[in-house]
């Protein structure tokens, strides 16, 4: 394996953009995704992902800036030069050769003879050693795309990209994909750039997520902490569902910040908010759905002291599961999402029923009031 050997450095794009006549695709960009990282680059169909991941083979001319592979500028450089290697949703297996002759392929176009050993073990890699003597359609659609990896790792490259490999795999086959994709990555050591529309593929194989929108990166960062600290909207709903209730600054209390909200008051940790923080400015206070916990309005005295609370009215509830999804009103925010576990089955909160919503202030995050909820 590849794990003792250069891994080529950090892949650094800087200033990189990509135009087409008047229409920008891909706006200027600073972007370094660190050598031995899963990478992935979010956003919606149109986004610029794509166009960001082909400038990075060499297979799109930027516009402007330039990409470097540790210590060496390739932006010069043909896709062949460069030490990278691309798998794409359409698996382009070579259909009339055996699994073994495509994942052998790189190499016997390098004129190697002797592959025997190297495609064994990429096979081994993929778990597909069994399968080495089967045609490509004798294959399930992860077994194919499991094929396309091995016989773009085959010549070791530094930088593995992926554009949207599992996009023609159902649910439960994409999923598998993704934690086998994963544990690849993971023995090889390799830096993989992936890029994918679906936010939870996303959360689930990368180290970092860039969330791209407009052809701009919108927020960089781990899963988790792009989930619990989105810096926008777009990002807070791209990532899960948040509700908002717009609030103003009224002070701070310690390391807190204390919002009036309608008649009552919010707290909001310091840490926790990106918008300025000036006294009388207004705040957009989210919070997720499963942070929230919902209690019948008489029973509201059992609620300990320290938590947020608004109160509302239950408009809509369905069972899905594990939990109980509530939509409920309020003068604060219309339908707010309250995803509720453990809740009390007593029959009370139907709709109709006055409830209040109550959460730990820590998990509760504060944007920018001007910009649009997206
Ligand atoms: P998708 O997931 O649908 O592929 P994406 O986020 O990967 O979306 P890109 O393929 O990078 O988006 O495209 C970004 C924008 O650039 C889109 O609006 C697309 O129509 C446009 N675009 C891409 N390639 C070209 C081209 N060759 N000529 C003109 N416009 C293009």
């Amino acid at each position: 394996m590849t794990t003792a050997q250069d891994h080529g450095g950090d892949v650094r794009l800087s200033g990189i953009s990509k135009t087409y006549g008047s229409f920008t695709a891909v706006q200027p960009l600073d972007l370094t995704v660190p050598q031995g990282s899963f990478f992935a680059l979010l956003g919606a169909s149109g986004c610029g992902k794509t166009t960001t991941l082909r400038m990075i083979a060499g297979l799109e001319e930027p516009s402007s800036g330039t990409v470097h592979l540790g210590d060496q500028d390739v932006t010069a450089l043909p896709p062949y030069k460069r030490p990278v290697n691309t798998v794409f949703q359409s698996y382009a297996l070579f259909p009339h050769l055996d699994i073994f002759e495509n994942v052998a392929f790189g190499l016997r176009r390098r004129g190697i003879k002797s592959v025997k050993k190297q495609v064994g073990e990429m096979l081994d890699l993929v778990q597909l050693g069994e399968q080495a003597r089967k045609k490509p359609h004798q294959l399930s659609g992860g077994q194919q795309q499991r094929v396309a990896v091995a016989r773009a790792l085959i010549n070791h490259p530094k930088v593995l990209l992926l554009d949207e490999p599992l996009g023609a795999l159902d649910l439960k086959l994409r999923r598998q994909m993704q934690l086998e994709l994963k544990r690849i990555q993971t023995e090889v050591g390799i830096t993989f750039v992936h890029v994918t529309h679906d936010q939870e593929e996303a959360m689930t194989m990368a180290d970092t997520v860039a969330v791209m929108n407009g052809g701009r990166v919108e927020q960089l960062g781990a899963p988790a902490d792009l989930y619990e600290n989105p810096g926008t909207t777009f990002v807070a709903n791209f990532l899960g569902t948040s509700n908002f209730i717009e609030a103003e600054i009224g002070g701070t209390s310690g390391d807190d910040i204390v919002l009036k909200a309608g008649d009552g008051k919010l707290v909001l940790p310091a840490a926790r908010c990106t918008a300025p923080t000036t006294a009388g400015g207004k705040v957009l206070v989210g919070i997720r759905p499963e942070k929230i916990s919902l209690t019948h309005a008489d029973d509201a005295g059992q609620i300990p002291e320290g938590r947020n609370r608004i109160t509302g009215t239950i408009a809509d509830s369905s069972f899905i599961g594990v939990s109980t999804q509530y939509v409920v009103d309020s003068p604060l925010c219309d339908s707010f999402e309250v995803y509720a576990q453990n809740i009390e089955r007593d029959g009370r909160l139907t709709p109709g029923a006055e409830v209040v919503l109550h959460w730990n202030p820590a998990h509760t995050f504060g944007l920018d009031a001007t910009q649009d909820v997206e």
